[in-house]
This record gives C-alpha cells, sequence and structure tokens, in this order.
C-alpha cells in the first residue's frame, strides 16, 4: 500500500487505505510536504489580508511576494511578470481573453486541435474568429501548416494571429515545439499564449527560451494546492483584465488574493524544480511497464516515437473499453483515468486521439496512466499487473 504522503493526517490516513496505487497525476498531484508546510505557515498568521497595510497586512503581503519570486525563478522570469489567479483554468481565460482585449478585438486565435477544454472553450468565447491548428499523427502540431497559413495572412483582414498552444498534452503526455511554432508566430507579429499547465515542474521551464508571451499555470499539478495558479507574461505583451473588482495584482486580476494557496504553490515550485531529475528517471520504469504491456498485453501505446512526459502513459488495446478498464483497476486499488478526467466523471472518446487520427476502436480504449513526484518504481510495476490481470480476465481470454 502506497503512502505518499508523509506525516499525514487522519484524514489522509483514511484515504490512503482506500488508495493502493495513484497513477493519475494528471489531473491532480499529491500535495507536496513542503507546500502544506507552507500554507500552514500562512494560516499561522492569521485573518490577512496582502492589500491591508497594517502589521498583519504586511506579513501577508510578505508571503505573497516570497511566492511571486519563487514562481518566477521556476520559470526563468521577473516576480513581477507573474499575476497570482485561481488555476489554470482562469490564467488561460485571462491570457486569451485579456490578449483580445488588449488588442481591441483586432485578432484571430489560432487554437490548437489537442488544448484543454480550458483553453479551446475561453478561445470560443472570446468574441474573434478561431482557427484550428491541426496535428499530425505524432500528436505534435503541424508546423508546415502553420507556416503556410502564417505566410498569407491578411492582417487587415484578421488582425494579429494569437497562436495557443500547450506545452505537454494532459492526455498523452506528449510534448509539443512551442519555441519554434512561437518563432514563426513572433516573425508574422503575432502573440503565442502557452498552457504550461502539465509541463510544469515536468520538463524545465524557461519562458525566454519558450519565446512565448503568456504561459499558464496551475498550482495542483506541481503537488501545490488546488484552486491556485498564476499566468506569466511578457513585460509590454496587450493585455486587459477579464475580471473587475479591488484592482489587486496591479490590476490584472481583482479579488482578495489567496494567501495560504500561495504560499503553497511557491513553496510547490520550488520543490519541483529541485525534483526535476527524479521525475526524468521515471521514464525508465514507465518505458518498461510499456514494453510488458506489449508483449504481455497487446497495447499500442499512443505517441511513443514522440517527446512525451517522462511519468504519462496513454495506451489501448482494442476492444477493452476504457471505462471497463478504469472501472477494473478501480476495484484492483489502482487510480487511472480514461481520456482526460471531465467533471462529470463520464468517459467521452477522446478528442485528442481523434485529433492525431486515432480510429475509433482505439480512441475508445485509450487509458492514461500518470505518475510523478512521489510514485515510487514499484507502482510502475503494480499497475501492469493490475492491468494485465484485468485483461486476461476480458479481452485476453477472448483472443486466445
Ligand atoms: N490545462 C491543462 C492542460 C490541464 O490538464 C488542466 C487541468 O486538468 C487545466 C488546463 C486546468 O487547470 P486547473 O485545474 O488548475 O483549472
Amino acid at each position: 500500500m502506497q503512502i505518499f504522503l508523509q506525516g499525514a493526517g487522519l484524514i489522509e490516513r483514511l484515504y490512503i487505505r482506500e488508495v493502493m496505487i495513484y497513477a493519475d497525476y494528471n489531473a491532480t498531484a499529491p500535495l507536496r510536504p513542503e507546500a502544506r508546510a507552507a500554507m500552514l505557515a500562512a494560516y499561522e498568521l492569521g485573518p490577512v489580508n496582502p492589500s491591508s497595510v497594517h502589521k498583519a497586512g504586511r506579513a501577508a503581503r510578505a508571503v505573497v511576494e516570497k511566492a511571486r519570486a519563487e514562481v518566477g525563478a521556476a520559470i526563468g522570469s521577473r516576480a513581477e511578470d507573474i499575476v497570482f489567479t485561481s488555476g489554470g483554468t482562469e490564467s488561460l481565460a485571462l491570457a486569451i481573453q485579456g490578449a483580445v482585449a488588449g488588442l481591441d478585438g483586432a485578432a484571430t486565435l489560432i487554437v490548437s486541435a489537442i488544448e484543454h477544454e480550458a483553453a479551446s472553450k475561453a478561445a470560443a468565447h472570446a468574441g474573434v474568429p478561431v482557427e484550428t491548428a491541426y496535428i499530425l499523427p505524432t500528436g505534435q502540431v503541424d508546423l508546415d501548416d502553420l507556416r503556410v497559413r502564417l505566410a498569407a495572412w491578411d492582417r487587415g483582414l484578421k488582425g494579429t494571429p494569437i497562436l495557443v498552444l500547450m506545452l505537454a498534452n494532459n492526455e498523452t503526455g506528449i510534448l509539443q515545439p512551442v519555441a519554434e511554432a512561437a518563432a514563426l508566430i513572433r516573425e508574422a507579429g503575432g502573440l503565442t499564449v502557452c498552457d504550461a499547465v502539465q509541463g510544469l515542474g515536468k520538463v524545465a521551464v524557461n519562458v525566454a527560451l519558450l519565446g512565448v508571451d503568456y504561459l499558464a499555470l496551475s498550482a495542483h499539478k506541481v503537488g501545490g494546492p488546488q484552486g491556485t495558479g498564476a499566468l506569466w507574461h511578457r513585460a509590454g505583451a496587450p493585455l486587459k483584465a477579464v475580471l473587475y473588482g479591488g484592482g489587486q495584482e496591479r490590476g490584472l486580476r481583482s479579488g482578495t488574493e489567496n494567501v495560504a494557496g500561495i504560499a503553497g504553490f511557491g513553496a510547490a515550485m520550488s520543490q519541483a524544480v529541485l525534483d526535476l531529475s527524479r521525475y526524468v528517471s521515471l521514464g525508465t520504469h514507465r518505458d518498461a511497464m510499456e514494453a510488458r504491456l506489449k508483449a504481455e498485453g497487446g497495447v499500442i501505446v499512443i505517441g511513443e516515437g514522440s517527446p512525451r512526459l517522462a511519468g504519462v502513459s496513454n495506451f489501448a488495446r482494442a476492444g477493452f473499453r476504457a471505462e471497463t478498464q478504469v472501472m477494473a483497476l478501480d476495484l484492483a486499488g489502482v487510480c487511472i483515468s480514461a481520456g482526460s478526467a471531465c467533471s462529470s466523471g463520464k468517459v467521452k472518446r477522446s478528442l485528442v486521439l481523434m485529433a492525431m487520427g486515432a480510429d475509433d476502436a482505439l480512441a475508445e480504449s485509450a487509458i492514461r496512466t500518470s505518475f510523478g513526484w512521489n510514485s515510487r518504481p514499484e507502482d510502475f510495476r503494480h499497475v501492469a499487473d493490475a492491468w494485465l490481470e484485468a485483461a486476461r480476465r476480458t479481452v485476453l481470454k477472448e483472443s486466445v
């Protein structure tokens, strides 16, 4: 049985009794002890509002600014270019709709076909035309198509091109050529919004090297708390607020800051940077798990030849429906996801795999395992054991 929170309290211990193997880090990661400690320390300050001018308010402000520096340092940015938000979804809405507003609507969005709904739906509601950036069967964006499209761009008609491209896909873990795409957009006088929610803490992220204009971040995917995130924006990039009120975060995100959440985010980010090589080393165990599932279970690994996050494996066995696999593994005490985790808990055919050209049979049977900062080598073996056992009882039995 896996104990993923050292020094955990009663609630976590009860939870651990039920959860044996957690392989759903892309849905949310367990809270890191460093984040928990930073949050508790912030709560210990008492009632605090960073906008208050009194001593307690100043103490809260110091906590927020420390975290801003930590998050900034983790992505190679100045602290002042970080805006704290309520998470990845809000950061994407601010970036996409705030950039469009900053350009007075004289823009066309080019959104990759595999973006998370937090990005694609924010784009759909931005009030400007939206085009799709196509995805190759490798799972990566089609740069040639983008190049051709930008060469023929009619700025008078379409305004500024704004590319929305994620760093790493939540379902497949496939990494996008963000720096190359952003360079093309820059040459065409456009802007790039990058959703780094899944890449953060798993690959080195440096805003200058990526060359993007906006970078959306979320705390709970790196072992920070849920309900906290940030938007980095290049100094001078067009950006207008989408929420109005007290004018916090330099007027870009009104609302009293979530001081403890922000403290936890900063601590989680600093630790994630220190742990990066450990995360990358998970790739060896992931590859061994996949090799076994292919040999003994006949699975197809999605995006196997593409650059991927080390802790993510998306695989399919035609005829073995994703929801059946998720339920079978759940009964065996293994937490995984089918496609993207959506709020209703229902399994939808994966749009990401469809965009990659996968057929229905594959898209209906793909599941995602995702490991992270507290995963152990044996977790990969347990997941493979549980999956093969479930497959033997169903689909493999039929095929012998
Ligand atoms: N972008 C990606 C790629 C995600 O995987 C998620 C969450 O699953 C989000 C954005 C939304 O982040 P949050 O849950 O912090 O709103």
